[in-house]
């Protein structure tokens, strides 16, 4: 009741007209109901109600009514709305109206897995890389143009595309982020803005946050935002590389001063579980057809299974950092993932490989994707899913991801993937037009 009050408070003095009230849906697309603020102490109390039927993953029609309490941690006023009177947003959970929350809300499936690993005095930590192109808007539609021709790292001093890449960072900061590096990445019109790490939650709160505030910002300069994770075929794709750490009593689990490469027993065990699991973390990491044009040899991403504190090419590498900063890069998530199953998945897989104490295959520490495919064989290196069907196929199997999931969520995404299956595998692409219809 006190922290009601201190928001309600905090509202007023902020000059808050309008509430946002936003949460995802299973794909993590963030959807939002906006209330004036004279609703905010019912929102604040009993929360607010909504037809969940139309939620892509959520109700059926029958059962549809759901109810939305906000997340006081989470209030930000939206910077681009800034005035005589604000807009402020709240990231929530969503509940059934006899106040259980709703299985199917992808950020109460995060906080259960969480949790579980809290019991055993562990918090997940996340740092995510997000990349992302900026294209051009023709006659007010997005298009594939590049804004700019770029490359890693370039100074593109009168561009555009890098007045927006501060703006974003300027909104982003304004909305609390801290971010840490922003930087043109190897394609030519392609960027990655990272920002500080935070347990999962946080994180994955972050990750919806900063995909709309870099779509909103960049449509406010007349450019159109994409994370599609492979917009242009023939040069790098967009990942989100997550760095992954546990903590525990404050101290980084990953790292032992005394350890060979100074990664302690818990960091290896993690990467166990995660490698042992990763097939069917793909159906969650990358859960568009498009993912997998992104996840094939040439293009910094990875294909092969396997981990190195050494090489780029592997799907898992452990970055130079060690002390509070060791960390587990996970290379193969894309942004169009929903950051909350993701890391649901990937904590899920680290923890039974902790619990088990999965020892990871031996590091492959050159360049695999040098090696022939025999001498990848011998080294027992197997491949990622080459397609949404085969990584579906890959979660149906895998009994810990499905009960982490629950089976609401699990049906939904077997759903969601067939479909869309469905529709590609039927469609009539440019690439048979130009092989066939005159050849034959
Ligand atoms: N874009 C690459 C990917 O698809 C990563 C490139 C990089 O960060 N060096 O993962
Ligand atoms: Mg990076
Ligand atoms: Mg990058
Ligand atoms: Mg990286």
């Amino acid at each position: 009741a006190d922290a009601v009050a201190a928001m309600l408070e905090r509202l007023e003095a902020d000059r808050i007209k309008f509430i946002r009230l936003q949460f995802s849906d299973l794909q993590g697309q963030p959807k939002n109901v906006a209330i004036p603020a004279i609703q905010a102490e019912k929102a604040l109390t009993d929360g607010i109600s909504f037809d969940g039927s139309s939620i892509e993953g959520f109700a059926r029609i029958e059962e549809s009514d759901m109810v939305l309490k906000p997340d006081i941690s989470t209030y930000t006023i939206l910077p681009w709305r800034k005035g005589e009177s604000n807009v402020a947003r709240f990231i929530c959970d969503v509940y059934r109206p006899n106040g259980k929350p709703f299985e199917g809300d992808p950020r109460y499936v995060l906080k259960k897995v969480c949790a579980e690993a809290a019991e055993m005095g562990y918090t997940f930590n996340t740092g995510p890389e997000l990349e992302f192109f900026l294209f051009k808007m023709i006659d007010g539609r997005p298009s594939t143009e590049f804004q700019d021709v770029g490359g890693y790292f370039d100074l593109a001093p009168t561009d555009l595309a890098e007045n927006v890449r501060r703006d974003i960072v300027l909104a982003l900061t304004d909305m609390g982020f801290e971010i840490e590096a922003s930087h043109h990445e190897v394609a030519e019109s392609q960027h990655e803005i990272d920002f500080k790490y935070a347990d999962a939650l946080k994180t994955a709160d972050n990750v919806v946050t900063f995909k709309f505030a870099t779509k909103t910002i960049a449509l406010i300069n007349g450019l159109h935002a994409t994370f599609m994770a492979k917009p242009i075929f023939g040069i790098n794709g967009s990942g989100m590389h997550t760095n992954c750490s546990l903590f525990k009593d404050g101290k980084n689990a990953f790292y032992d001063p005394e350890a060979p490469l100074q990664l302690s027993e818990t960091a290896l065990n993690f990467i166990g579980g995660v490698l042992k699991h990763v097939r069917g973390i793909t159906r969650i990491a990358n859960p568009t057809i498009n993912s997998y044009k992104r996840l094939v040899p040439g293009y910094e991403a990875p294909v092969y299974i396997s981990w190195s504190a050494s090489n780029r090419t592997a799907l898992c590498r452990v970055p130079a950092p060690r002390g509070n900063s060791t960390r587990v890069e996970l290379r193969s998530p894309d942004p169009t993932c929903n950051p909350y199953l993701t890391f649901a998945a990937i904590l899920a897989a680290g923890m039974d490989g902790v619990k088990n104490g999965i020892a990871p295959p031996p590091s492959a520490d050159r360049n695999i994707f040098h090696l022939s495919d025999e001498e990848r064989k011998a080294a027992g290196i197997d491949t990622l899913p080459g397609t949404l069907m085969e990584s579906n196929a890959a979660l149906l199997g895998d009994e810990l991801l499905c009960s982490t999931l629950g089976s609401h969520v699990v049906e939904n995404l077997d759903r969601i993937a067939m479909m869309e299956w469905d529709a590609f595998r039927t469609m009539i692409h440019p690439w048979e037009v130009e092989q066939y219809l005159s050849k034959f």
